[in-house]
């Protein structure tokens, strides 16, 4: 790539990250995306919960994206992975795992949130197909099916009650001692949701669609669909490197114009934000990029 120097580098060139390089294409800024190409939602077979692309497949969509923002030629592409960002006196440089290394006055990171899977056998495969984080996402395709939840504590009582509005035949696997208090679980009783506390040994699935939850103790529950709440954590380290703040659980500290703790850094997306769905990632992406225009129409002016 020629010029090596950018008014913005967005990291990330998934929902979030395209719709904030739109944003800034239009705005005449010069932009490069850096992106990996791993979206969190890549082997989800159906995205749905999106105005105007509901049930499309995760790449239909971010096709369609990068299409339409490779139409402005203020925006680069480049494809790989930054490794590395330093601040400077003029603004940030970047380096990738192949040793490339660009500049920019500012940066939006988009990078999105990694699922760290369970020891469990089948539970990768039928992540985003039949095991499910989200009800918004998937609830509606598995409505009155034979239902469970692998969680436990508080988080599984919540849950619960959560998922009861999109099935009644539902089990709470706490896959070991329940911590679920005596109250909570006589509150689920009452809702007639089992409590079971055998402990996984594996997922049978066909092709990521669950046949059935296998145990150690050799008994068996057939299943359709399996929520689970897993730990996420940050795809890209920012806090390492530039020092961004972290929330409690984890997320990019952002104020409300997407500006992390650093001056000239951004950030967008999954990596900011608990309401994990492609229409929050695209809606803050398009008011980052809108903030970083703004931002840099202000030093232009002064
Ligand atoms: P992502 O889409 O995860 O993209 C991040 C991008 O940044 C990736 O391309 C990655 O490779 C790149 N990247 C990361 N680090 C670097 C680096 N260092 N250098 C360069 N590039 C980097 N939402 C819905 O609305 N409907 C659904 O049906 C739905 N289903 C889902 C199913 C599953 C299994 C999961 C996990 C999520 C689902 N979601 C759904 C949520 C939705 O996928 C996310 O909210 C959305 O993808 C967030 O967009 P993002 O751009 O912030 O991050
Ligand atoms: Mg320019």
């Amino acid at each position: 790539m020629e010029n090596h120097s950018f008014d913005v580098i967005i990291i990330g060139g998934s929902y979030a990250g395209l719709s904030a390089g739109m944003a800034l294409g239009r705005s005449l800024r010069d932009v490069l995306i850096i992106d990996a190409g791993k979206p969190c939602n890549r082997q989800t077979p159906h995205s749905h919960n999106f105005l105007t692309h509901d049930g499309k497949t995760p790449a239909e969509i971010s096709e369609m994206g990068r299409e339409q923002v490779e139409k402005y030629d203020t925006v680069k592409f480049y494809n790989g992975v930054v490794v590395k960002t330093v601040k400077n006196t003029t603004g940030f440089e970047l380096e990738t795992e192949s040793g490339e290394k660009f500049n920019a006055k500012k940066l939006i990171i988009a990078t999105g949130m990694k699922d760290v899977m369970p020891d469990i056998p089948g539970f990768n495969e039928c992540w985003g197909v039949s095991v499910l984080h989200c009800p918004y996402c998937h609830g509606y395709e598995v409505k009155n099916e034979t239902t469970g939840i692998l969680a436990n504590g508080e988080a599984a009582f919540e849950f619960s009650k959560m998922i009861l509005n999109w099935t009644k035949d539902l089990t709470l696997f706490t896959n070991g001692k329940s911590e679920l208090s005596t109250d909570q679980t006589q509150q689920l009783n009452q809702y007639h949701v089992n409590i079971n506390e055998d402990e996984f040994e594996k997922i049978e699935h066909e092709n990521g669609y669950i046949q059935k939850i296998r145990f150690k103790n050799g008994k068996e529950i057939p299943l359709k669909a399996l929520y689970a709440k897993i730990p996420l954590t940050q795809n890209f380290d920012v806090s390492a490197d530039l020092g961004c703040q972290l929330t409690d659980h984890g997320f990019i500290e952002i104020d409300a114009h997407q500006k992390t703790s650093v001056p000239g850094v951004y950030a967008c997306g999954d990596n900011a934000t608990m309401m994990r769905s492609v229409a929050n990632a695209v809606a803050q992406g398009n008011f980052a990029g809108a903030m970083v225009n703004k931002e840099l129409v202000d030093e232009e002016f002064s």
